[in-house]
């Protein structure tokens, strides 16, 4: 999974890109559900969240560490489970 970190401006642009509606707007930033991030593995070639952030601040999450097959899995349960 990513994570966003304390220089989030919180402009909004990420939120709406996310396949998987991992992003909410949080108490002070934005933030990501580690349990929802694929890192758009299997739907972009590039995290989209990335892609779009102004300020660049997504990085991994250092909690949430996920290989490749790892992260389509979790896609994989995300599609069975919506
Ligand atoms: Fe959503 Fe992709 Fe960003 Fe994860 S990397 S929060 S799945 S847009
Ligand atoms: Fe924060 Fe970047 Fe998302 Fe904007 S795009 S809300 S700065 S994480």
């Amino acid at each position: 999974a990513l994570k966003i970190n304390e220089l989030c401006v919180n402009c909004d642009v990420c939120e709406p890109v996310c396949p998987n509606r991992a992003i909410t707007q949080g108490e002070t930033i934005y933030v990501i559900d580690p349990a929802l991030c694929t890192e758009c593995v299997g739907h972009f070639d590039e995290p989209q969240c990335v892609a779009v952030c102004p300020v660049e601040c997504i990085d991994p999450d250092p909690d949430h560490p996920e290989s490749e097959p790892q992260l389509l899995a979790k896609l994989r349960r995300l599609q069975q489970e919506s």
